[in-house]
């Protein structure tokens, strides 16, 4: 019989079309009357009127990663204005530049989501300083409010729709063979692959299709809280490896390396790679996350994204560093094959059969 632990994170979740009209109330709720509004000016436009005289100041660069050097300029403007309550709009740049000014200063979030990057609900946050990039678990970090307003996320572009929900994909597949595995975020991962693989598509064919932009927000969010209550392995090790300290795009280098990192643990979680395949009717669930992508017009090698090959030993050094937990054991040679193939864009290896060596980690 499985034993196992489950806590959850709080949040409270407002979710629909037109929900961004909520934002005062939702601002006033947490006691806020002196709001930092963090956005482009394109996504924080209607949010800016909408707040009135409860917004004092703004932040308009979010970067990605998190650096801290740009969290201590907002954190300026923090101070100097008495903001009592902080606002975010956009993908994760944004919210995490939000989560990194509650760090610093216990203020309350509201956060409103444009991408699929679950980033909203976990009480995690990465940041990036001197070219590396640490994460840290924080309650003080997990913002109060959420809006998933599905319509923020229209303008979202095709590509940037398929690298988003294959970073949301990410968090679920992962959470299927965490450490942690528990009835309830395995119910919540199997729902956001679901959603995800039937609603990329459709925003691929119509990014103005208002249910399929439903669909895989719902997704995006329950993944995000698969992300939030159960460690990640070696896919998000990796991704977090290479995208600090190669500066690669997140939601790209998700893209490219999540078939790749599934197959190399296919063997040892085959449990989990057909509830993947179920949910994604697939036969193989590396190859159809792979295919997907393909048919998406997703990227597939690390090669595209900026990484030289002779980046490749170090990128294999530095995701093998530090042991943590991963159904299938890491060695150096493995994440290189890996690596090379992620690089090249070769398809993954199929999952094939179930690995019963010991150390093999089918149990
Ligand atoms: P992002 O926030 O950097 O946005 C990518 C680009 O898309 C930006 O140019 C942005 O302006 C644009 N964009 C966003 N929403 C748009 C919309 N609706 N329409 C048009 N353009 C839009 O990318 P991201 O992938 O959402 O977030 C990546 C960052 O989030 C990384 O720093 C990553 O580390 C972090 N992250 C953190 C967690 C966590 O739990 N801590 C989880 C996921 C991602």
């Amino acid at each position: 019989m499985a034993t196992f632990e489950y806590t959850a994170n709080p949040a409270r979740i407002l979710f629909g079309p037109g929900t961004l009209d909520r934002l005062p109330e939702e601002v006033r709720a947490l006691g806020g009357t002196r709001v930092l509004l963090i956005g482009s000016p394109r996504s924080a436009g209607r949010a800016a009127g909408l707040l009135g005289p409860l917004l004092t100041a703004r932040f308009e660069r979010p970067v990605p990663h998190t650096p801290v050097g740009v969290t201590g300029t907002a954190l300026a403007l923090v101070r100097e204005h008495g903001v009592d309550c902080l606002v975010a709009i956009g993908g994760g740049s944004a919210i995490g530049l939000a989560k990194a000014l509650a760090l610093r200063t216990g203020l309350p979030q509201v956060v409103l989501p444009t991408t699929y990057a679950g980033s909203e609900v976990t009480a995690v946050l990465g940041q990036t300083d001197h070219g590396g990039k640490t994460t840290l678990t924080s309650p003080e970090v997990l913002p109060e409010t959420v809006i998933y307003d599905v319509e923020l996320t229209l303008a979202l572009p095709a590509g940037r729709s398929v690298t988003s929900g294959v970073n949301a994909l990410a968090h679920a597949v992962e959470a299927l063979y965490a450490p942690q595995t528990n009835p309830v975020t395995d119910q919540l991962a199997v729902q956001a692959i679901t959603r995800l693989g039937r609603a990329l598509p459709r925003i691929v064919a119509d990014p103005a299709d208002l249910a399929a932009r439903a669909d895989a927000l719902q997704g995006a969010w329950l993944a995000g809280t698969c992300l939030g209550s159960v460690g990640m392995g070696l896919h998000h090790k990796l991704c977090h490896t290479l995208g600090g300290a190669f500066d690669l795009p997140h939601a790209e280098t998700h893209t490219v390396l999540l078939p790749h990192a599934m197959a190399y643990n296919a063997p040892a979680a085959p449990a989990a790679m057909s509830q993947v395949a179920e949910a994604l009717g697939v036969t193989d669930a590396p190859r159809g996350v792979h295919e997907l992508v393909v048919r998406l017009g997703g990227p597939t090698s690390l090669r595209e994204l900026g990484l030289a090959e002779s980046d490749l030993p170090r990128a294999v050094e530095l995701a093998t560093a530090t042991p943590y937990p991963n159904p299938r054991p890491l060695t150096a040679e493995g994440i290189a094959a890996l690596l090379e193939d992620a690089w090249h864009g070769r398809a993954p290896a199929a999952a094939g059969p179930p690995d019963l060596r010991p150390g093999g980690g089918a149990a």
